[in-house]
């Protein structure tokens, strides 16, 4: 219950409130059967924020059977009727983003006062809302004496299992897609961060969505998370996480049902600058791709290969960058700092070893390279110069603000570099010249490609 941090005006309120804790399964907050807990800790304060039931085996049984009873009134409803449950939801979420901002601090260590992926995902809920009498089919007479019509029918039961790095933007990405197309949904909430998505199921209940259409549970990848993947009467399952985690998904849908299966994953995203870019915007760009979230974000630009004519300038650049951006502060108390703890403890020494890693190989460390603070899970933002392409610090995600800066000469031999990696999710390139930018954006083996204008 609550921070002990003085968290002004604005977030003191929640401080005293109770916090949710409990699994939301058809309609209704309950205890898990089995009674057990577990703690989530403030990774600012290390101390305990909150403590939250663990779904077991059977828990995950009755959400999936909740889920099944209310599918074929949900799947019955006009796609207007669906879409405007969905757009209440949005207003209902809306009024509670400073408790979702003060949630997501006291179990994650986001910033609270400088949240902005809550309102971002409301956009993303609304724009599906909209989407709702978009799903339909095709036909042809392309067959003699038919005529031919593809249905595009709803999967029924479907199931997310979701990260910890951005809570309640991964449960609305996956519930809002599901929804309004006729699915009703369980998801499984990231063991690190349940509390902010918890009050999406509080919204839901308040708006009146019908019981078992959308439920809500708390537990780890094993048992809660595999009992979901495993589940005969679950259809489809949407996952976002790491590498080896999906892999075990993945192989949990073909050992049981065969369930399609979606999955979004890691990242080791390759960021080209060319000597003719605009070092005032290249600059900012990088700094805040890797120091955002606390470098806690899948598509974070954390190889950067600069040409050398402008590497000496872009590192003295990105040093300044990072130092002055990246001022870290307690998640509750600051106005202005991006920047708070790691998630937690694990991900914190995780990112140490890169650390002890990298000094074993006596990398060049250019800032940072060191926790931050006494207490709390901080690391300091940290370049990494110089890196061999097969060094682990180069190949790995280390999910922290830690970016490596490499330099290059020549265009297609940074192609082949940038693209090296089992990765692929997101790629980014600067450069004043449109050609260069379209061709090498083309050549990028990456899901999507960026550059700012
Ligand atoms: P994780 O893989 O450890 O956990 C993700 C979820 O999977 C959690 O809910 C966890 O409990 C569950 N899980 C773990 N093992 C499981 C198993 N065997 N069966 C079923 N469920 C299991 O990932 P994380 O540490 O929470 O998140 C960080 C990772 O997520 C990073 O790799 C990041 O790049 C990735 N991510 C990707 C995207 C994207 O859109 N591609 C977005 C955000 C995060």
């Amino acid at each position: 219950m609550g921070s002990v941090a003085a968290s002004g005006d604005r977030f003191a309120k929640f401080e005293k409130q109770p916090i949710e804790g409990r699994l939301f399964i058809n309609g209704e907050f309950v205890e898990s059967k089995a009674g057990k807990t577990f703690d989530i800790t403030n990774p600012a304060t290390e101390k305990k924020s909150a403590s939250v039931y663990e779904a077991g085996v059977e828990d995950v049984d009755a959400a999936v059977a909740a889920a099944k009873a209310a599918f074929p009134a949900w799947a019955e409803l006009s796609a207007g009727d669906r879409g405007d449950y969905l757009f209440k939801l949005a207003d209902a979420l809306e009024k509670r983003l400073d408790e979702m901002a003060y949630l997501d601090a006291i179990s994650m260590g986001a910033p609270a006062h400088t949240s902005f992926l809550n309102p971002m995902a409301l956009t993303a809920l609304r724009y599906f809302a909209g989407r709702a009498w978009d799903t339909h089919g095709d036909s042809s007479l392309n067959t003699p004496g038919f005529v031919n019509i593809t249905l595009r029918q709803p999967f029924g039961v479907t199931a997310g299992i979701t990260p910890w790095n951005v809570p309640v933007a991964m449960v609305l990405f996956k519930m809002a897609p599901a929804l309004i197309t006729g699915n009703t949904i369980v998801i499984k909430t990231s063991e690190k961060s349940p509390l902010a998505p918890l009050i999406v199921a509080k919204c839901c209940q308040e708006i009146g969505l019908p019981k078992g259409v959308f439920n809500l549970i708390n537990g780890f990848g094993r048992p809660t998370g595999e009992a979901l993947a495993k589940h005969m009467d679950v259809r489809k399952i949407s996952f976002t996480g790491s590498t080896l985690a999906g892999r075990a998904i993945k192989k949990a849908a073909a050992e049981s049902n065969l369930k399609n299966v979606t999955l979004e994953l890691g990242g080791k995203s390759p960021l080209v600058i060319f000597p003719d870019a605009d070092l005032s915007k290249a600059v900012p760009a990088a700094a805040m791709s890797i120091l955002m979230n606390s470098g806690q974000a899948c598509i974070a630009s954390s190889r950067v290969y600069v040409h050398a004519d402008i590497a000496d300038k872009f590192t003295e650049g990105m040093k300044n960058a990072m130092q002055e951006m990246g001022k870290s502060d307690d998640p509750l108390t600051s106005t202005t700092a991006m920047r708070g703890p790691q998630v937690d403890k694990l991900q914190f020494n995780r990112i140490m070893d890169f650390f002890a890693y990298a000094k074993e190989k006596n990398l060049d460390i250019t800032i940072g390279g060191d926790r931050e603070r006494d207490q709390g899970f901080y690391i300091a933002p940290t370049i990494i110069s110089n890196a061999p392409e097969d060094s682990r610090v180069m190949k790995e995600e280390i999910f922290g603000p830690v970016v490596c800066i490499n330099t290059f000469t020549d265009e297609d031999e940074v192609l082949k570099r940038a693209n090296d990696t089992e990765y692929g999710l997101y790629a980014s390139l600067f450069t004043r010249d449109i050609s260069r930018a379209l061709r090498v954006a083309k050549k990028m083996e990456a899901g999507s490609v960026g550059g700012k204008i």
